[in-house]
């Protein structure tokens, strides 16, 4: 037991293998699947992440009708704003939160990206991209399917202008209704849900496209063209209005 703390209940806070283990008379603690799934990403992915509500098809955990932040905000806590980017600080808060969906933090630097961020589009437009990006698979990076959109993680690169185009140019999209949006920006905290065990269906996300440890993100400008180009396929009468009223 020397290496090992007691906290002031008599749980082993602190030990050099294993997962807290409450007393040796008992089974030994194990993670549950979301846990493991935050440890896993922590591990091989390296990207600050934070327990999110639970959702149920229309329902927020949060308990507000029409949650804004439907499927995508953490529970409160430090590590809304510290998150957690160690596989040990990951342990220990999903100790905590049992059973939480994993959320990705966005804006931090991660490996593969000098900032992570994201783009939101709708599915239809979603599942064009995904088949073009299929093609150059040099510009192809993780994306994630649920709640009704496919969302595409980006590296933001390090400046501002990246970001600042990409917005005006789906500012042209938001008004003409089509909800295209890119996330991580310095503005706000944004997340993205990650596949969690026990939060499947219309509970969860699943990924669209895994995440390839070690691989570098790709650029915002890059997603950015392709989605243009899907939305083309999709709504060609609307990208010719839109692209006749900015040209
Ligand atoms: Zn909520």
């Amino acid at each position: 037991m020397t290496d090992t703390q007691r906290g002031a209940n008599g749980r082993i806070v602190r030990s050099t293998g294993g997962w807290g283990r409450t007393d040796g008379h008992h089974a030994a603690e194990v993670p549950g699947p979301a846990a493991q799934a935050a440890i896993g990403y922590a591990e091989r992915l390296g990207w600050p992440l934070a327990p999110g509500y639970a959702v149920d098809g229309e329902i927020c955990d949060c308990g507000a009708k029409q949650c804004p932040d439907y499927g995508a905000h953490p529970v409160p806590g430090a590590w809304r704003l510290a998150s957690c980017a160690t596989p040990t600080l990951v342990r220990v808060v999903w100790r905590m939160c049992t059973e939480a969906p994993v959320l990705a933090v966005l804006g931090r630097p991660v490996p593969g990206a000098c900032r992570l961020g994201a783009v939101r589009a709708p599915a239809l437009v979603g599942v064009a991209a995904l088949e073009q990006l299929s093609k150059r698979s040099a510009m192809e990076g993780p994306a994630v399917d649920g709640h009704g959109r496919i969302t595409f993680l980006v590296d933001l690169g390090i400046g501002p202008e990246a970001l600042e185009e990409a917005e005006a140019d789906f500012a042209r999209w938001q008004r003409a209704g089509l909800d295209l949006s890119v996330l991580g920006g310095p503005e706000r905290l944004d997340y993205v849900p990650l596949p969690t065990p026990g939060h499947t269906g219309r509970a969860g996300v699943v990924w669209a496209t895994p995440p390839a440890a070690g691989r570098a993100l790709p650029p915002l400008a890059a997603v950015v063209e392709v989605i243009d180009r899907a939305v083309r396929s999709t709504y060609p009468g609307l990208w010719r209005t839109v692209h006749a009223k900015t040209a």
